[in-house]
């Protein structure tokens, strides 16, 4: 698709006059086309009334939503999936001061949020956001929580003017009465802030918000504490909302199961826990003369240089009470700063060992700081330090050099599960091993996508865990030297389609009917598409595209319709087919053999695509003598049409055909796709 869907572009299975394009080379010499493709109107039959119905797979134009038109014709985004020229984006930047008292696990913070409008609109209000509310009782959410009362809001101001609550919209006389701002009306978790003036294009506001919550303990999820003693600290800061060029503002809840869509900034943070705490975070430490003796300042200062990992903190460090300098006060703050990230959060722990290396960036001259923090009792985490290395080197030559000056993988409590965040993500795993491995090479390839290309993964989440698995795949391929990571993520999208279990990709993930659909839809499915459509172009031109977009929407945010449009682009041709039966639709794929006939020069094998879902046909022949032919049909073979038949040259005699022999395609049923000369 390429946008202005309205005008109906690109119809890959419209009728007869479906054009076949050249997605991969047809290297057969003949393809007849089975018996419906040659009737007047192949993709249809009459009923016995009036209607027409599909007899082969059909898939109507991707019609963007009429507002990424709007962007188009406005020149925010542009038809080839870039942005256009007149692309714009929020900015807020952040100082905020925060205290943790480990004993009642309450977080009490103040803040200063800088945000400027720099789009053509003048704003009327903000919208601010309150995670922290989805623990507090009477709010909607899709998960199970144990409650904590959510956020205390103890002071919000603009400009230095104290806001007070405004009462919600209500009905009078059949009309919509709204209260007057200045003011602010918290709903759940998300609060608008109205403002005395309007505020410009080009002009910026001050909010000043002072707050506290308990932070969770079990019963929460991607933040929480374990017996108070390590903290992993996230949805923790009132957050401006995303105002951007398509949607506005983005007001929707925190349900629970949908993640984030935020934008980017500067945050300065001050961390302010007991001695003998250690905090890592998003950004770089600002003071660590203040919060570590000089020999730790020393094995940190050094370690981006090193290959091998050295401690910040050992056993001996932790026993002899040294993790960090004493204080006079018994309190010591840890001052951070990150600059064009899209969020801060924070791990610390009076029982957290600190490892640390450095990693090659492929920047010259740049290489990054390998922090990993995990307490004595998990020893096998001590292997995640290298794990995170070999990420954060691998997604740096595959996709882009990493930006940020340090990668940190955090040892979380069991609720925070796997959760990631700019330049630090929180981790809980019993496992070693391969296992490890591949939960750590997951949750840094976040790094990239969401952190640095900056998707709205609250609605879209497979451009955030789609796109992460795709890379973890490849990567794990590096480090353990195999070539089939992707096949979990495979089998994991079939079990759920064998099971009807699925969820369509471009639903909104809060809005999925089952756990496990939402599950396939955000993560294995997208993951192995990606890996489908990467062996239809080339590995090559997939991998210069994947990093072109990458590169293109850095820090931006890129909609579903722009890597629609780019991925269209690069393999130049529509791929509505593709998205339609893929990502909109939960067809699947059944490609089978159903004849095989000798010729002179071959056989000519027949296949049926038995399912709603289309693919490229590839088939590979071979003869005992383990000599081999393939040929590649386009998806548009599939036109109008379930039955192709196709001549394969060979020389010889062919002992067996498969389809899809590499299994690059998911295909559900691989009983059908080969066949084997009978044994007389
Ligand atoms: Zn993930």
């Amino acid at each position: 698709m390429a946008g202005m869907g309205r005008m109906g572009r690109g119809r890959a299975f419209s009728g007869k006059s479906a054009t076949i394009t050249t997605l991969c080379i047809v290297a057969a010499a003949t393809v007849t086309p089975g018996l419906e493709a040659q009737q007047s109107d192949p993709s249809m039959r009459p009923l016995d009334g009036d209607g027409l119905v599909a007899t082969a797979p059909v898939f109507p134009p991707v019609v963007p939503p009429s507002r990424y038109d709007d962007a188009l014709t406005a020149g925010t985004r542009s038809l080839v999936g870039r942005p256009g020229a007149g692309y714009w984006q929020q900015a807020a930047d952040y100082r905020i001061a925060v205290e943790i008292d480990p004993k009642t696990a309450r977080l009490t913070g103040s803040e200063t949020i800088t945000y400027h409008n720099n789009s053509p609109d003048q704003l009327n209000s903000i919208v601010v956001r309150f995670y922290q509310n989805v623990f507090s009782e009477g709010v909607t959410r899709n998960r199970s929580v144990t409650l904590t009362g959510g956020i205390d809001l103890n002071r919000i101001a603009v400009n230095g003017l104290d806001l007070g609550e405004l009462e919600a919209p209500r009905f009078e006389n059949g009309r919509v009465v709204r209260p007057e701002g200045p003011g602010y009306r918290l709903d759940g978790t998300v609060a608008v802030v109205q403002l005395e003036e309007p505020l410009p294009t080009g002009g910026s506001v001050e909010l000043e918000v002072d707050w506290g919550f308990t932070v969770s303990g079990g019963g929460g999820f991607r933040n929480g504490h374990l017996d108070n003693s390590v903290f992993n600290v996230a949805q923790w800061y009132p957050q401006v909302s995303v105002y951007d060029d398509v949607f506005g503002w983005d007001r929707s809840q925190y349900l629970g199961n949908g993640e984030f869509y935020v934008g980017y900034g500067r945050f300065e943070v001050d961390v302010t826990v007991p001695e003998g705490w250690v905090v890592v975070g998003t950004g770089m430490l600002q003071n660590p003369d203040e919060v570590l003796r000089p020999e730790q300042v020393r094995a940190l200062r050094s370690a981006p240089a090193l290959d091998t990992v050295i401690a910040v903190v050992s056993e001996g460090d932790l026993e002899a009470g040294n993790a960090t300098r004493p204080s006079e006060t018994g309190k010591l703050t840890w001052r951070f700063a990150a600059d064009s990230v899209r969020d801060f959060a924070f791990a610390a722990s009076d029982r957290y060992l600190w490892h640390v290396t450095g990693a090659d960036t492929g920047n010259p001259g740049h290489r990054a700081l390998i922090q990993n923090v995990y307490t004595p009792d998990n020893a096998h985490w001590s292997e995640a330090t290298l794990y995170a290395k070999h990420a954060i080197e691998f997604f740096s030559d595959y996709i882009l050099p990493y930006p940020y000056p340090q990668a940190t993988a955090a040892m979380g409590p069991p609720q925070v599960n796997g959760m990631e965040y700019p330049m630090v993500t929180f981790i809980t795993h019993r496992a070693s091993g391969r296992g490890l491995n591949g939960v750590v090479t997951h949750e840094l390839s976040h790094f990239w996508m969401p952190m640095i290309v900056g998707t709205k993964e609250m609605a879209y989440a497979w451009m955030d865990e789609g796109f992460t698995v795709f890379n973890t795949a490849l990567a794990m391929d590096d480090w353990y030297e195999t070539s089939d990571s992707r096949k979990g993520s495979m089998n994991g999208y079939l079990q759920a389609a064998r099971f009807e279990a699925e969820v369509p990709i471009m639903r909104h993930t809060d809005y999925a009917d089952n756990p496990f659909g939402r599950s396939v839809a955000a993560y294995s499915k997208p993951g192995t598409l990606l890996h489908s459509l990467r062996h239809m172009l080339g590995a090559e031109r997939f991998d210069e595209f994947y990093r072109d977009y990458a590169r293109t929407w850095a820090f931006k945010h890129p909609m579903p319709w722009d890597f629609f449009n780019m991925a269209e682009e690069a393999a130049g041709t529509d791929l509505d087919w593709f998205w339609q039966a893929w990502f909109y639709d939960t067809a699947v794929l059944d490609q089978a053999i159903s004849e095989v006939r000798t010729t002179g020069e071959g056989v000519d094998v027949t296949v049926e695509n038995l399912e709603w879902g289309v693919m490229p046909v590839e088939i590979r022949v071979g003869s005992g003598d383990g000599s081999t032919e393939t040929v590649v049909l386009p998806a548009s073979v599939w036109a109008g049409t379930r039955s192709v038949t196709t001549s394969v040259p060979f020389e010889g005699d062919v002992d067996q055909v498969v389809i899809d022999p590499d299994e690059w395609y998911p295909d559900i049923d691989r009983s059908n796709n080969s066949w084997k000369r009978p044994t007389s």
